[in-house]
């Protein structure tokens, strides 16, 4: 079963290409919108999230600095970000049922890779992503705006532990045969 503080956080290997967020408060600004100090501060919990929050989350980190803030804040501030396409949604595979998670959008697309076995969810960009929204665009003559890709499976630390434990399996009966001859 996997826990939710294993769950979930930004893996730091981001494949080929390096990955910068956009500056929520900056982009809001030069956009003249104005901010509430009940959404200012649901802003920055987003922007300097190590991990991909959840409603529930965001909800819960953002009382301990301003008790007043409530589900609806939260709603309504991630459709305002998500209409000025400044945040992205992800559902993560579904690893946690319905939920919906929210990151900063990155300057460069990436993918999420989300470990069916422990729930870490890595990050990768790579220069191939970029040919292949160029060849759609190209051949579909369609303006891409928003582009998500999730890849499920094992990560590579669970694929390791799951070898030692088979080695571990492996080894036993003949050091048991050792022990009996
Ligand atoms: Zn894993
Ligand atoms: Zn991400």
């Amino acid at each position: 079963m996997m826990s939710l503080s294993s769950c979930n956080s930004f893996a730091t290997d981001y494949g080929v290409l390096k990955l910068e967020r956009r500056s929520l408060l900056a982009e809001l600004m030069s956009k003249g919108v104005r901010l509430t100090a009940q959404r200012r501060v649901l802003v920055e919990i987003i922007q300097t999230a190590t991990a991909h929050l959840d409603v529930a989350a965001l909800l819960k980190e953002a009382q301990k600095r301003e008790p007043s803030i409530n589900r609806a804040t939260v709603y309504r501030t991630i459709d305002l970000l998500k209409k000025l396409r400044l945040v992205d949604e992800l559902d993560l595979m579904h690893l946690n049922g319905e939920k919906h998670y929210y990151e900063v959008k990155t300057r460069r697309d990436h993918l999420h890779l989300a470990c069916f076995q422990c729930g870490r969810i890595e990050e990768f960009a790579a220069p191939l992503f970029e040919e292949l929204k160029a060849e759609i665009s190209r051949h579909k003559g369609f303006q891409i705006q928003v582009v998500r890709l999730e890849v499920g499976g094992r990560c590579s630390s669970c694929r390791t532990s799951a070898t030692s434990r088979k080695d571990r399996k492996e080894e036993s009966p003949s050091r048991n045969r050792r022990a009996t001859a």
